[in-house]
């Protein structure tokens, strides 16, 4: 009985990670044809200073693949960096928030200190070309590099420290400003931040979730506002929900964020209707 019952839990397992794979390779086929079926879209994210003023925005990927209704990013770019297609995703995503930023310009619709923050896999930023694409977007689409912002994740710096050291102050000197996103979730090293030509942290939305219960995830967003004051070094809070939480944070010493509270992902139009005022220009 054991063994059948046994055999029995091993087919099932079988065919249900038959399923997975199935729906894997399905993923993978649909996303090679994403870009030219133009399923993708950016949604824009406000960033917000201590008065509620916006001070940017992330440009967050969305896909729509037919009747499916969105896919997460959280889902499709992991298997997107496996394959191999984020090069070109990322590329297309630099492209698409450029080339808004550039209409928002002309249009008055985005004020020359506002930073668009465009999140670039460790996988697109190792790439020998990465720092060339970059150059030559900013100059095709005339967009000044003071109104770029680059999140990368302390991922990036696991691979080879010196070359991605040299491609950070180089992109440094085109005048492109550097973030790390998710901070506090990775591996990082305190010598390794002193040493890295960064514009601000963003404090990962884990440790601000429960900021106001939760006494170590207090005491780790405390340390990490003091880390960036005695490094010179901007700092954002992630996933800012309540209004509780922004006075907490306020409170700490930390006078960016973006979350819910401030404002959801919302596309280009919504976004200019949403938060941008005539006051602008
Ligand atoms: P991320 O870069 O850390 O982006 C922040 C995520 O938190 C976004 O999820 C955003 O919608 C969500 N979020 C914002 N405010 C709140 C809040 O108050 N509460 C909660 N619970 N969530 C909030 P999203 O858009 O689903 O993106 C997930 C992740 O996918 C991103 O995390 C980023 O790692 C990746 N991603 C998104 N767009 C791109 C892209 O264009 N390129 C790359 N390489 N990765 C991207
Ligand atoms: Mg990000
Ligand atoms: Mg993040
Ligand atoms: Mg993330």
């Amino acid at each position: 009985r054991a063994k059948a019952s046994g055999r029995n839990t091993f087919a099932l397992y079988q065919s249900e990670m038959q399923a997975v794979s199935d729906a894997r390779l399905e993923m993978e086929k649909a996303l090679h044809h994403a870009i030219e079926d133009k399923q993708f879209a950016l949604y824009y994210q406000p960033q917000n200073d201590a008065n509620g003023q916006v001070i940017g925005a992330e440009a967050l990927i969305r896909w729509k693949e037919g009747d499916k209704g969105f896919i997460s990013p959280a889902v499709f770019i992991p298997v997107a960096e496996e394959i191999g297609l984020i090069v070109e995703i990322g590329q297309w995503v630099l492209n698409e928030a450029l080339s808004q930023v550039a209409i928002w310009l002309k249009e008055g619709k985005w004020h020359a200190s506002w930073r668009m923050s465009i999140n670039v896999s460790p996988i697109q930023f190792q790439q020998a070309g990465f720092l060339p694409m970059l150059k030559a977007q900013l100059e095709q689409h005339d967009v000044p590099a003071g109104c770029i912002d680059l999140e990368i994740t302390e991922n990036t710096l696991l691979n080879d420290l010196s070359s991605c050291l040299e491609k950070m102050h180089a992109i440094k000197a085109l005048g492109v400003h550097l973030s790390i996103d998710d901070f506090g979730t990775g591996y990082s090293s305190l010598k390794y931040l002193k040493s890295l030509p960064i514009d601000r942290l963003k404090i990962d939305q884990s440790f601000v979730r429960d900021l106001l219960v939760d006494g170590s995830d207090e005491a780790i967003v405390r340390a990490i506002i003091a880390m960036s004051k005695a490094l010179n070094i901007s700092v954002l809070a992630e996933g800012v929900e309540t209004a509780a939480q922004y006075h907490r944070l306020w409170e700490m010493q930390c006078f960016h964020y973006q979350g819910y509270y401030f404002g959801h992902p919302l596309p280009a139009d919504k976004f200019v209707s949403t938060f941008v005022y005539d006051a602008l220009n």
